[in-house]
């Protein structure tokens, strides 16, 4: 198989060293050691320096403790250059962090951002997420509390004790083809013009490629087949990966399901040359760090889509 560049926000550069979780006496030591480095999110943002290009904000010395003293908890990301990374959420806390940048949806600042922070960003905000979601037991309702450097929230009913672990919900992306064309939609909450690849969340006892199918038939009527893997991406908006593929569809005829699209439309590689996309905003592809996009890039045959640094 071809040598493929990762995807934005995929943590290849990050060591989760996950073994050191168990040891707690470790990630106290680690947290207050001078190297350590705290991620702050506030409500699901990040923390942003603006003006100029956009550089995620990673506190370190006096400002690290003085957050990390804020948070309730840390969270043990892992080792990123040899420095310990711990995600600490300061929603509704009175910290300091505010003067150093801004909070933002990292969504609009990831494609700016070096590679390697964005990763640290998108899986620090995907941590917090969970926490800020299981503070309850979902078995017996009692409190929850923090065990495994945050990896994991105990029940604390003696007769539960239930251990809950962070939520990844898979979601399958697909680019449909058949012979010189491809099938491209507009969700109903897409910025208007943009098309692109359909997508859905895997539901429990399917496969990959059972998902893939039942997606297509319910937004377009069409049956798939020959579903392949192409790459995957983490997306924890809030707490998804992106699973993506490339299938083949049995026959150009389609039916849009206008509860799931606002409309869908074969395109053939001649439209989706840019010389022929209409220039009036009303057909434009998704951004070029998506998977949906790559997906798009890989079957026009060109290089692979996102460009990938750091
Ligand atoms: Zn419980």
């Amino acid at each position: 198989m071809q040598q493929r560049s990762r995807n934005p926000y995929s943590s290849a550069e990050i060591d989760r060293s996950s073994l050191e979780r168990d040891n707690e006496e470790r990630m106290i030591e680690l947290a207050s050691s001078g190297e350590a480095r705290f991620v702050p999110i506030d409500s699901e943002k990040n923390l942003v320096k603006s003006g100029g290009m956009p550089e995620a904000v990673f506190l370190q010395g006096m400002m690290g403790r003085a957050v990390a003293g804020a948070a309730d908890h840390h969270i043990f990301l892992g080792y990123v250059d040899g420095a310990p990374y711990f995600a600490v959420d300061v929603t509704g806390k009175d910290t300091p962090v505010s003067t150093l940048g801004d909070f933002v949806d990292l969504r609009q600042v990831g494609a700016l951002l070096f590679a390697k922070e964005g990763s640290i960003l998108a899986y620090a905000r995907g941590m917090t997420y969970w926490h800020r979601r299981h503070k309850f037991c979902g078995v017996c309702g009692s409190i929850t509390t923090v065990a495994k450097g945050g990896h994991v929230r105990r029940c604390t009913n003696e007769s539960c004790k239930t251990e809950h672990f962070p939520r990844t919900d898979p979601a399958v992306i697909m680019l449909v083809h058949h012979g010189d064309k491809c099938l491209l939609g507009r969700g109903k909450q897409f910025p208007r013009g943009m098309h692109s690849t359909l997508a859905g969340f895997v539901e429990p006892g399917e496969s990959f490629e059972d998902a893939v199918a039942r997606e297509v038939y319910e937004e377009v009527k069409v049956r798939v087949k020959n579903v392949t893997y192409r790459s995957s991406q983490p997306w924890p908006f809030p707490a998804s990966v992106m699973i993506g593929f490339h299938a083949e569809a049995e026959s150009l005829d389609y039916e849009v399901n206008l509860d799931e699209l606002a409309e869908a439309r074969w395109m053939s590689r001649d439209d989706l040359k840019p010389e022929n996309m209409p220039k009036d905003g009303s057909f434009f592809m998704p951004r070029r760090d998506s998977i949906a996009r790559r997906l798009i890039e890989e079957w026009l045959g060109h290089e692979a889509g996102p460009s990938i640094s750091g």
